[in-house]
């Protein structure tokens, strides 16, 4: 074959020119590696995706698309949970906190209440 970059006349199973040092694109050493769909999740890209929901869905989605089925769906799974969570936990902590103040503020009331029987 020959180099794409400078135009020799190399061997056919070589993974770089000897003219010039371009990668053919030819061998093993260049064809990508083979995916493992059952690839467990990496422990530090979990909690990225618990602390960063947005990257846990779109990393998820890239692992996925690249086949890393499992990798990529704890990531998603991550990603969303941790969403739903980033949403509701204050949702729910300001309700009880407004309900807290509206009984704390009813307290000096309570004397009242009984000083006009
Ligand atoms: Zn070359």
């Amino acid at each position: 074959m020959f180099c794409r970059n400078c135009g020799s006349q190399i061997d056919d199973n070589a993974y770089i020119c000897v003219h010039c040092g371009a990668a053919t694109g030819q061998g093993a050493y260049f064809q990508k590696a083979p995916v493992d769909p059952d690839e467990p999740a990496n422990g530090g890209f979990v909690a990225l995706s618990i602390l960063i929901p947005m990257f846990g869905i779109i990393y998820g989605a890239v692992e996925k698309s690249n086949g890393k089925l499992r990798a990529g769906k704890s990531y998603l799974t991550c990603g969303i949970a941790s969403m739903i969570a980033w949403v509701v936990i204050p949702i729910v902590l300001s309700f009880f906190i407004f309900l807290l103040a509206t009984v704390l503020s009813l307290l000096p009331l309570i004397p009242l209440m009984f000083s006009s029987m």
